[in-house]
């Protein structure tokens, strides 16, 4: 039964170390990112109104956030566990995350550091697979032709990765979500990890603090 919170920059390596976590411990890596870029690739209409906000950077309305996650929360794969990667994004978030997850709390919140001059240096080399949401990067790209190895779809530039809309949220971090990690230290779940090393190091980094606290 692991309950984890992912919190960090945006490109700090929540994706891939959701998608690693996940397929450790058995629990599924529920994105609100992936979430809402579903629902903008099936093109209903809240798809639509959700990718006005992301092209530009800003964060959707709590209250339609929190309901997207208390149904994901609430599907029988989150029954045993589940890592969250970006969200919850605000203090009202967090407070009705708390208050969802009732008698089931959050374990641990791993915060991965990683300094702003590196996240944007990395934003701009990160790819996506606009199927499955598989992450690469100009470094490591697919083996073949920006087509994804995990499912065969293209693989392509997030439409929020522009400068603008990156900056928009580096200061929205700032602003709305680094107070979340003063709210997390004072419940006692917080542990931070240096996110500066490669996938690999960092996941050994987050395993070894997970563990440390899920064994206490
Ligand atoms: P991400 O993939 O986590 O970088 O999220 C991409 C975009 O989706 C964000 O820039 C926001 O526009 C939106 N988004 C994702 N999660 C949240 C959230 N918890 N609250 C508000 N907006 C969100």
């Amino acid at each position: 039964m692991t309950r984890l919170v992912l919190l960090g920059r945006q490109g700090a390596g929540k994706g891939t170390q959701a998608g690693r976590l996940a397929a450790r411990y058995g629990i599924p890596h529920v994105s609100t990112g992936d979430l809402l870029r579903e629902a903008v690739r099936l093109g209903s209409d809240f798809g639509r109104k959700a990718k006005e906000y992301m092209d530009r950077g800003e964060l959707l309305p709590d209250d339609v956030m929190v309901g997207i996650v208390e149904d994901r929360l609430a599907m029988p794969d989150a029954a045993l566990g589940y890592i969250l990667d970006g969200f919850p994004r605000t203090a009202l978030q967090a407070e009705a995350l708390d208050e969802l997850t009732g008698d089931r709390p959050i374990d641990v919140v791993v915060d991965i550091d990683v300094p702003e001059e590196v996240v944007v240096e990395r934003i701009s080399s990160r790819r996506v697979c606009v199927d499955c949401g598989a992450l690469y990067s100009t470094a490591a790209p697919p083996s073949s032709d920006w087509t994804c190895d995990v499912c065969g779809g293209r693989v392509v530039q997030r439409d929020d990765d522009t400068e603008d809309a990156v900056r928009r949220r580096l200061a929205l971090y700032e602003e709305l979500t680094r107070p979340l990690l003063e709210f997390y230290a004072s419940q006692g779940k917080l542990v931070t990890v240096d996110g500066l090393a490669e996938a690999d190091e960092v996941n050994a980094r987050i395993v070894a603090a997970v563990d440390g606290r899920m064994h206490r």
